[in-house]
Parts: C-alpha cells; structure tokens; sequence
C-alpha cells in the first residue's frame, strides 16, 4: 500500500519534523483540537465565547481595497439576524470572480470584535447551490499540530486530514484488533478499527470519547503489563540471597551507637524491609519521606542487615555534594563497627580510583558509596547485595538495572526519595515496586515559617535576616538556576552575592553555584558548614545538599521561578536544628497572580505529599519527574493524574492477564503478544497495523 501525495520529500520531512516513518505512526498522529462544526449559528448569537461559528446567509456587499501592502477584499454579511465584516488579504482576485453577492453560502471561521462590530477574517466558504448536501456535511474537524517546514511542504491540517482519510479507507483492513474479547467486554472498550476512525473522524463528541477512552487505555495497559511482567515473571526469577539474620553489626550499632530513638514510621520501615530481604526473591522497595525524616539512617540499618550476612552494600546518590555528605555520616557511623567504606566520584585521581575498586574487589571495603561513577564499568564487587538509590527519580529505571549487573546474584534493591509521590503516580511509575513511606519527622523539630515577599519588603527582609545573624544564626540565599547553561542566573547569583556582601557588612559571605569545581564548592561548603560563613550565596545546588543546623533561615529569591516540590526541597535545609527556623519566597516583578497563588500554597502547608500534588496538577508529571529520565513513558493521550479510572481498568486488566496467561500464549492473545513484544522493543506501538 502506498500513499498519493506523499512522496520522497514529504516523507523526509514527515519523518524529520513530526516522526512520522510508518503508516502506523501516521494512523496515531491525533489530532490536538477538534472544532464543532455540526452547529449553525445566528449572526445575533456571535459572542465572544464562541471560538469558530458557522453561518448561513449572504454576501450583501463586496468591494476591493488597494492598500499599502496590496489589495484586500472587504465584503459584509448577513444571514437576517444581523451583519458581520469579511475580510481577505490573499487569493483576492480569484474570490471577487468567484463570490456572487446574493447568493446563499455557508461560512466558517473565527469571530473577532472590534467594538460592537464583529469581524471574520479568511473565512472558509462552502460554495452554495447544494445547500442539504453542505449541512449534512457539517462534522467534527480534526487540527493536527503542524510545523514551518511541514507547512511548506503542504503538510497543514487539511492535508493530514486527507492523507489519513486515504490511510483509513485503503487500508483498515490491515487494522487488526488485538485485545482478546474479554478484556474488550469487561472494559467496555471500543474497537480498534472504529477506533482509529472516530479519533480522526469523529461523527459525535460522545464517540470521540469511547475512542480516546480506548487509545488512554491501551497506552496504559501495556506499561502496566511491563510492570505486571516485570514484578510476577522477571522478578521472581530475579532470585536473591535471603538475608535471614540480623547479627553484630546491627545490633552492635542499634544498642551503643545509635544516639536517638527511631520515630514509629522509621520501625515500621526497617521491618518491611527486613520481611523482603529474608526472602529468596529481590527486595524492590521505594522508601519515601519527606526532608529530614530520617530515611538514609533506615538505609544505613538497611545496610548493616546486608553486611552481618556476608555482603557489601552500595549506596548511590545523584550528585557528588550529596554522595560526599552520605558518605561522611556513613563514615562516621561506621568508624566505631570497623567497617571499610569508600566514596567514588567522577573527580577521583585515577590512581586513588583504582585503589579503592581494589579494596572493594578483595572485600576490604564493605560499602561503596558514589554518583553514578558507581555504575561506570570497571567498578566490580566481592559481593555486592544490596543497593540502596536515593533520590531515584533522577536516575530512571535503565542506571537501576546498570548496577544490578555489577553482581553475581540479583542485590536487593532500595531507592530513597525526598518527593513525596501521589499515589496515582507512584501506582503507574513503580508498579513493579513495593512502597513504604516514612510519614513521620523526628521529634523536636519546629515547623518552619514560611512567608511570601515582594521587592518592595526587601528592606524589612534583609532587617529580619540581621536580627537572626544578630542571635548567631546563619542565612542561605538561594537563586534560580533554570539551566546549567544559563548566563542570566550566574549574573544574578553573582550579583546577589555582591549587593548582599555590601548590605551585611561586617558578615562574611560565601558562594556555591554549579559552575566551580566540586573541590571549591566543597570547601564554600565547609566553610558554612563550620560557620566561617554567615551567608551562604548558592544556586540549587544546595537542594539536596549540605546539613547545617544553625542555619535558620532561608530567603529564595524569584521563587516562582522554582517548582513547589523543589522550593519543599531547597526549605528542608533550615529548620534542622532545634531552633525556629524561616523561610522567605521572594517574588520578582514578573510573578503573576497564579504564581503567586502557588507560592501561597506553599506558605501555608509543609507537607510534603500535599504540596507535590498541588505542584503535579499544575506541572504535570513530565516536569515534576524530569520526563525522561523518570522511566515513565511518554503517553500521547493518557494523563496519569486525571485518567486515573482508566488507569485502574488498565492495570487490573493487565495484571489478571499475566497471572491467567504469563507467556501470552493462548490462541486469544497471539496478536496482543506480537504488539506487546513490539512495545517492550520501542516502547511504541499501540494498535496493530500491519
Ligand atoms: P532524610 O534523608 O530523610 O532527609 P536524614 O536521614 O538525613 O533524613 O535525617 C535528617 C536528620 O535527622 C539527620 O541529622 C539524622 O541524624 C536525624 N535523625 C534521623 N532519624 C532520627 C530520629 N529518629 N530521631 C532524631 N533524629 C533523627
Ligand atoms: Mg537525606
């Protein structure tokens, strides 16, 4: 089969500009807006809540205009109920030959007003004569998304309407459905080749929504049947050592090192996680909690479990700053068991390097701790068995399985993070993964007060920031770093960094952005850390950075520059110690008021859970997560936060599949099978089109 119209230089610009190779991927080039067009509308009507109307009259009068930039044709309308302006400024010839003043025409197109006169510019025309056969055309138009080059190319709306008219009408006898009949039956799913033609073609709003219904779900079924592979076939043939005791270093460390008392939430934790490890199959656990509520000490325990059964354990985190801060704490609890640990970052000397992967091969060192430079090759274990990831939305699913490789046996497996998940997401994200949530601080922090301010209070704010350097406090100033790349945010963070070395003389002040070397951060670092520093100038890099307890406030200028879950972040750096802590979200002139609504938000509630619900609404989970990365797919019309109904549907379908019929092999599910094993190939791929 073969397509009029498209030859080689459509092809290579359909293929360049919008990914379009196959007719598959053409049939699932959807439309991004539909207009009404099965309604007539009165002139009298035209309001400016209509976006497009259709109307039935006639040209009462028509003249042409020569103006500066050439000629234009100005013509009225009138259906009875009232007047309306046309306008055209190209193919005016042809149209003052063609349009017979009289005559009845039916017209579409976009309203504007210009006082009380409303104005229809390039309207389409429906030449007249046919009249019933015109209004009985009367549909849902598709828009599909266009580019410079596909225009050029003749590629607009009208034209991928009829290349996929063509598609449809030659070759749905290649659409095959794929979906056994009763998952259709259960999940009232409409079919598939109906499917495709409503999408495109919709003959009611009513049918385009069983349509996106049944796309939603199919995006969504086959993610949840990787997970459901993943978590009832591969995993529980990831096969693991069980650690069934918990011996000397554990107890050693709970009974005379521990200087506190684990909250209930971190107990709770630390048993979910001793029932997985003592299993014969892999722990996969995403351990969450907000800021400061304790989780790297669970991952530590967690650690200890892993060395008093005779395995090394590896601890990963996302940046060097943090892997050198997890690090240290390690360290330090580790010096009084006599347990080997060693740090590997990227900016380690290649012979300090090697000598360190010497210590964890003989087995000398029994933690590694590291930035991604962990699962870079060379790195190889004694005994690798367990694998903690903190932060791991900033990893994705692909350095998880990087690592796993680095041992003979499948390492049990947790990930840390800070960003609370809603449910709906976590369920769609690690479906193949046990959850546990750490939904409780230690005791004696005091809530940090968090405040909104405008340029205009800075005079007031800097005065508030003296009162609490006055009391022998520390201050953090965090500015917006959009990009690595970003010249505008180095210049305001150094200018920052000037202005406010000028406004608290007498205070000395220090500066960490992403553009020093790890050393010199590190040293900025320190030196607050130790209190050399009374100012800390910082771009994010402190988001999941260094603990300093006697710092007790945090001014974040432009913060509607952040995401609220990041702001959540960066605030958890004060209030560590026993002190009221502040935090001040300072807005710059161009903070709307939708901005300031979410910053709002973010004053008047310090959970973490809530807040990142609020901050998914309005970013959306690509963002929230940093897309890619995040290991969740891209779907073209599933919304994981409002579709969740579908979502369920999905993953119960897909979950009750896999136990009734593991390898697909039933008669019933040969089709599904070969789209499945295309999907798990390109992650693309739904409906079947050979
Ligand atoms: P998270 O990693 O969740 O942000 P941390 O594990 O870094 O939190 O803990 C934050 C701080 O609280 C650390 O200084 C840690 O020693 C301390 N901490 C952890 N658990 C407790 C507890 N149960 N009681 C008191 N302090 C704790
Ligand atoms: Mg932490």
């Amino acid at each position: 089969m073969y397509l009029k119209k498209v030859g080689p230089v459509r092809a290579e610009v359909l293929s360049n500009e919008v990914g379009i190779r196959t007719f598959r991927e053409l049939l699932h080039y959807y439309p991004f807006k539909y207009i009404d067009r099965t309604r007539v509308h009165k002139v009298r009507e035209i309001n400016p809540t209509l976006a497009h109307v259709t109307l039935i009259g006639k040209i009462t009068e028509m003249e042409v205009v020569k103006g500066f930039k050439g000629a234009r044709l100005n013509a009225t309308f009138t259906d009875g109920t009232g007047n309306i302006d046309l306008v055209w400024f190209k193919g005016v010839k042809w149209l003052k030959d063609n349009l017979k003043p009289g005559e009845e025409i039916v017209l579409f197109g976009k309203p504007a007003f210009f006082g009380n006169k409303v104005q229809i510019a390039h309207p389409e025309i429906e030449a007249s004569g046919d009249k019933e056969k015109v209004l009985n055309n009367l549909k849902i138009v598709p828009y599909y998304s266009s580019t410079e080059k596909l225009k050029i190319a003749g590629l607009e709306s009208r034209s991928f309407r009829s290349l996929l008219y063509q598609l449809l009408t030659e070759g749905e006898s290649h659409i095959r459905e794929y979906l056994n009949a009763d998952i259709m039956r259960e999940n009232k799913l409409m079919g598939l080749k109906e499917c495709f033609w409503e999408i495109h073609f919709p003959k009611s709003w009513e049918r385009l929504e069983e349509a996106k219904k049944r796309l939603k779900f199919d995006e969504l079924f086959l993610f949840q049947l990787s997970l459901a592979k993943k978590k009832l076939i591969d995993m529980p043939g990831h096969r693991s050592e069980p650690f069934l005791k918990v011996g000397d270093y554990f107890n050693n460390f709970y009974q005379h090192h521990l200087s506190f008392a684990l909250t209930e939430a971190q107990k709770r934790v630390l048993k979910e996680v001793r029932k997985d490890l003592a299993r014969h199959s892999q722990m996969n656990r995403l351990v969450q909690g907000d800021v400061g509520s304790g989780k790297t000490m669970v991952a530590f325990m967690t650690m200890l479990i892993a060395l008093d059964n005779g395995f090394q354990a590896a601890m990963m985190a996302p940046t060097e700053i943090l892997a050198e801060q997890h690090y240290r704490n390690i360290l330090r609890y580790c010096e009084p068991l006599g347990i080997g640990v060693v740090l590997l970052t990227g900016s380690l000397k290649k012979a300090e390097r090697e000598r360190l992967l010497a210590k964890l091969i003989a087995g000398e060192a029994l933690i590694a701790v590291g930035t991604h430079a962990l699962i870079e090759e060379p790195v190889k274990f004694k005994n690798l068995g367990l694998v903690i990831v903190d932060e791991q939305h900033k990893f994705g699913v692909r350095q998880r399985a990087a690592l796993w490789d680095k041992a003979r046996q499948y390492p049990h497996n947790m990930v840390m993070t800070a960003t609370p998940i809603p449910r709906t997401l976590a369920l769609t994200l690690y479906g193949d993964v046990d959850v546990s949530v750490i939904d409780e601080l230690p005791p004696g922090r005091t809530p940090i007060i968090t405040s909104v301010k405008a340029e205009g209070d800075r005079l007031w704010v800097f005065g508030f920031v003296r009162r609490q350097l006055e009391a022998g406090r520390q201050a953090y100033f965090v500015y917006p770093l959009v990009e690595e790349s970003e010249k505008v945010d180095y210049l305001a963070v150094t200018e920052g960094y000037e202005s406010l070395t000028r406004a608290f003389q007498g205070y000395r002040v220090g500066i960490v952005h992403g553009r020093m070397k790890a050393e010199d951060k590190e040293f900025e670092m320190q030196r607050f850390k130790k209190g050399e520093t009374h100012i800390l100038v910082a771009t994010t890099v402190i988001e999941v950075g260094v603990d300093v307890p006697n710092a007790s406030i945090m001014v974040i200028e432009n913060s509607e520059k952040f995401g609220l879950s990041q702001l959540h972040q960066l605030r958890g750096r004060v209030g560590r110690g026993s002190t009221q802590s502040f935090c001040v979200l300072m807005t710059g002139p161009k903070a709307g008021a939708e901005a300031r609504k979410r910053l709002k938000a973010m004053a008047e509630t310090s959970d973490g859970f809530r807040i990142a619900e609020i901050d998914l609404q309005i970013r959306g989970p690509g963002d929230f997560l940093g897309t890619r990365q995040s290991g969740l797919p891209e779907f073209k019309l599933a919304n994981v936060l409002e579709d969740g109904e579908i979502l369920n549907l999905a993953r119960d379908a897909a979950f009750r599949l896999t136990e009734s019929d593991p390898g697909l092999a039933r008669p019933e599910n040969a089709a599904l099978l070969e789209v499945f094993k295309r999907y798990m190939k390109t992650q693309e791929g739904l409906g079947d089109v050979a």
